[in-house]
């Protein structure tokens, strides 16, 4: 970790908790600074506010009191899931203290070299793959993945050196706040609609995840989707070598699908359908990481070894086992009809789909159309059974109902034949069964090795 002054005696107010903010306050009481935490939980509650204050950190908890910016501080550390319109935000604004985020703290501590993914879409395996493939054949240091992936950045800057690479999943959010960040790789994997509640429009959404090349230079990588016309408009404001990846045959792109072969500067690495991660977004999600590597001077071998081994992030479009011929595929994060489709869409093989969860009443029937055509039969549970026996009804395929998740499987097995494809890709959230889709997803899981056991 560099030892940096410039934070010493320097008041920092740390505007919500939550782990990075945690992490963003130990750091900075760390540097010197004089440190005052504000989260809206109680203090009884809030273990920890209880865990900072025993370090001597100051913290006032159970509301936002905007008078508390009259103090003269000198900088905001902002939870990025804290709006700009956030009155305590508004004040900092007007009285010109400079906002960042937790990220952009960690960049200035940190000794290591930095990758960074953001993107609408596909971030969280993109990040995952880099990271194992700047592990597997390293000779010295370790790749760290971090950030919005759910581990705090700022955590690994301090123990991460100049061997190491912090591999930094960023979000929209995240990404506003930084004004020195400077990854020497950086990859846009893509943008679709997104976030525009809390980014107004997407012109600012667009030009928050453009800060992840706002200090690049021509020595630094920006790997962007070729296949996306916008990005080629969003190239020219970047100063870095532009490194386009493209699955549909964009010309100039350096990471390529050619002929079922996954490629980069024309030379084949490896047939794209010996991946276990399925569907054309994970084909782009795996071009990234394969510029990202190459470029990091990974060797081919070792991108195949990853990208063969590879099951996919928990819970989204995971590959569990193959039982009786048949592929389990765990989607419990697709909790909206958008996500459900990437899945349903990303398989050859007919699918038994397993579905079902929290009522938010909005529609289902986009569902229609990709259960037609690629559903053989839909085993549905929880609150939304009715709309999607409606849905299967409509698209013309089988339908059952049942209780839970766990009572779906051993229907969904009854239901397929071998070379079939078996999906739970809930198009809801799990709240009305479960306490989250991890839980449902593990209860899935846990329920095929049980049946995979019995067959045994
Ligand atoms: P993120 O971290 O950006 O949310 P993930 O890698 O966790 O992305 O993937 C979440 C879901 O987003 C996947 O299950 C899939 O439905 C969809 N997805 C992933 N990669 C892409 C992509 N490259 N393009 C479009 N959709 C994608």
């Amino acid at each position: 970790m560099k030892q940096i002054t410039s934070y010493q005696n320097k008041k920092v107010l740390v505007l919500g908790l939550a782990k990075s903010g945690v992490n963003a306050a130990k750091l900075l009481h760390r540097l010197g600074a004089l440190v005052t935490v504000n989260d809206k939980k109680d203090f009884d509650d809030n273990k920890d506010a209880q865990a900072l204050l025993a370090e001597g950190i100051r913290v006032i908890t159970g509301s936002h009191p905007v008078a508390l910016l009259d103090e003269d501080f000198a900088l905001m550390v902002k939870n990025p899931g804290i709006p700009y319109s956030n009155p305590m935000v508004q004040r900092a604004q007007a009285l010109n203290i400079p906002i960042i985020t937790e990220p952009e703290l960690a960049f200035q501590v940190s000794d290591a070299n930095w990758i960074g993914i953001t993107g609408s879409n596909g971030k969280t395996t993109t990040t995952t793959l880099i990271g194992l493939m700047l592990n597997e054949d390293r000779a010295k240091g370790h790749a760290y993945d971090a950030g919005n992936i759910g581990i705090p950045v700022s955590g690994v800057a301090q123990k991460a050196g100049p061997d190491d690479t912090i591999v930094a999943e960023l979000s929209s959010f995240q990404l506003v706040g930084t004004r020195t960040l400077h990854p020497h790789i950086a990859v846009l994997t893509n943008i679709y609609e997104a976030h525009l509640d809390y980014h107004g429009d997407r012109a600012h959404y667009v030009a928050a995840k453009m800060h992840i090349t706002q200090n690049q230079t021509p020595d630094d990588y920006f790997i962007m989707n070729w296949d996306l016309p916008e990005m080629h408009e969003l190239a020219k404001k970047s100063a870095a070598t532009i490194v386009p990846f493209s699955r549909l045959g964009a010309d100039g792109a350096r990471a390529t699908l050619e002929d079922g072969q996954l490629c980069f500067d024309g030379h084949a690495i490896m047939a794209a359908d010996l991946m276990q991660i399925p569907g054309e977004h994970n084909i782009e999600n795996a071009l990234a990481a394969i510029a990202a590597a190459k470029l990091s001077g990974v060797s081919d071998d070792a991108i195949r070894a990853v990208l063969t081994r590879f099951t996919g992030v928990r819970h989204r479009i995971q590959y569990v086992a193959t039982v009786d011929g048949r592929k389990v595929y765990n989607d419990s994060k697709a909790t909206n009809v958008e996500a459900a489709t990437v899945a349903i869409e990303a398989f050859k093989q007919p699918e038994v789909l397993l579905a079902g969860g929290l009522d938010r009443k909005l529609s289902l029937a986009g569902l229609i159309p990709l259960v037609k055509a690629h559903v053989r039969k839909m085993i549905v549970f929880g609150e939304t059974t009715q709309q999607l026996i409606d849905v299967a009804k409509a698209a013309g395929v089988p339908v059952e109902a049942t209780q839970d998740v766990q009572t779906a499987v051993p229907l969904a097995f009854a239901a397929s034949e071998p070379g079939d494809v078996i999906l739970l890709s809930p198009a809801a959230a799990s709240w009305d069964q479960y306490p989250n889709f991890e839980t449902r997803g593990d209860l899935f899981i846990a329920a095929v090795e049980q049946y995979a056991e019995k067959e045994k």
